[in-house]
């Protein structure tokens, strides 16, 4: 438990959530960021669920419920997912709540992306952290928004593709369902781009089909892409996982600069831009917009719940990501 800052925006903060944030997140209540129950009795819980002991049954997410002041674990009607710190498997795991939540507000508040609320909570020992986020698909009466995610709109399952189903695909196809589903493509085109560029600037190498959705908006009677879930720095606990989840492009097309130096680089965002059909103009925006930013970027880290270690390498690693994506092989020079 830290005092003095938001949970949610990381601003200085007497509460442990700020007003704009208690509204967007808790419907204006205050809410403490310590859970009302411990990490045994959440355990306990989760395995009366599943009916039998197993490691896969404690190590999922929960749902949970507002309850006035408070929220407590719920079966039914979850307004929101509660993914607990797993001990074990990959390295810096006791990060990963606070990886997640900041690159959330990392994307929100720096690139003004549209993310899912969230927030970094903590089991009732104090200790032992966990992400809690907003569900985007349940509205304010209770019902529920229909959304898909791209494998169900790729209708690629472990049925009929494997269980790597999940990466077999490119960014480059998803934009191509984009452009079929919805009516306003130029914005949710650019969405897309961003995102995908957002993913490799911030190390996330897990971006796979079922990270991205869409859901239908009645009022502008057009499918939208939803807001963004699930970003996170992934090398930080997996630092050999490659740098994105999906090649950019389909059919195996690589532009020279990947030939010569196989990584992603300037000229493949511009190309996978293009084929996207974005306009040049847009596409220099959001890439010159990762340098312009990089110090804001830097201090939301520096404010955030990572370890001063993990920080560290997280900005290690968004260096990484910064040279390569200002590097062009066509201009021969590192813009
Ligand atoms: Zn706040």
């Amino acid at each position: 438990m830290i005092q003095g800052k938001c949970h949610s925006c990381l601003k200085k903060c007497r509460d442990d959530f700020c007003l704009p944030c208690r509204k967007k997140l808790f419907n204006g209540k205050k809410m403490s960021a310590v859970l009302p129950f411990s990490r045994p009795e959440y355990n306990r819980r989760k395995q009366e669920q599943a009916g039998r002991l197993s490691i896969s049954g404690v190590q999922s997410k929960y749902s949970l419920q507002q309850n006035g002041t408070r929220l407590d674990m719920t079966e039914t009607d979850g307004e929101y997912i509660l993914k607990p710190y797993v001990p074990g498997g990959f390295e810096n795991m006791e990060d990963m709540p606070a990886n997640e939540h900041v690159t959330m507000q990392i994307a929100k508040q720096v690139f003004k992306m549209d993310v899912a609320e969230c927030a970094l909570v903590f089991f009732k020992d104090e200790q032992t952290p966990a992400y809690l986020t907003r569900r985007f698909d349940v509205m304010g009466n209770g019902e529920k928004r229909l959304q898909e995610d791209f494998a169900q709109i790729a209708q690629m399952s472990e049925d009929t593709n494997g269980n790597n189903y999940k990466y077999e695909f490119s960014y480059e196809e998803i934009s191509m369902l984009l452009k079929k589903l919805v009516s306003t493509y130029t914005l949710q085109a650019e969405r897309f781009f961003q995102l995908v560029l957002f993913n490799y600037f911030t190390n996330n190498g897990d971006a796979h089909l079922k990270n991205f959705s869409l859901f239908y908006d009645p009022l502008l009677e057009s499918h939208l892409l939803t807001p963004a879930y699930d970003l996170l720095n992934t090398r930080l606990h997996l630092p050999s996982e490659t740098a994105l989840a999906l090649d950019l492009f389909k059919d195996d097309f690589t532009t020279e600069s990947y030939v010569q130096n196989a990584f992603y680089a300037y000229d493949d965002f511009m190309a996978f831009g293009e084929k996207i059909l974005i306009r040049k103009n847009r596409i220099e925006k959001y890439i010159h917009q990762l340098s312009d930013k990089e110090d804001d970027v830097y201090a939301l880290l520096d404010t955030s719940f990572l370890s001063e270690e993990s920080k560290q390498t997280y900005k290690k690693y968004l260096m990484d990501r910064l040279k390569a994506i200002r590097y062009s092989f066509l201009t021969q020079r590192a813009l």
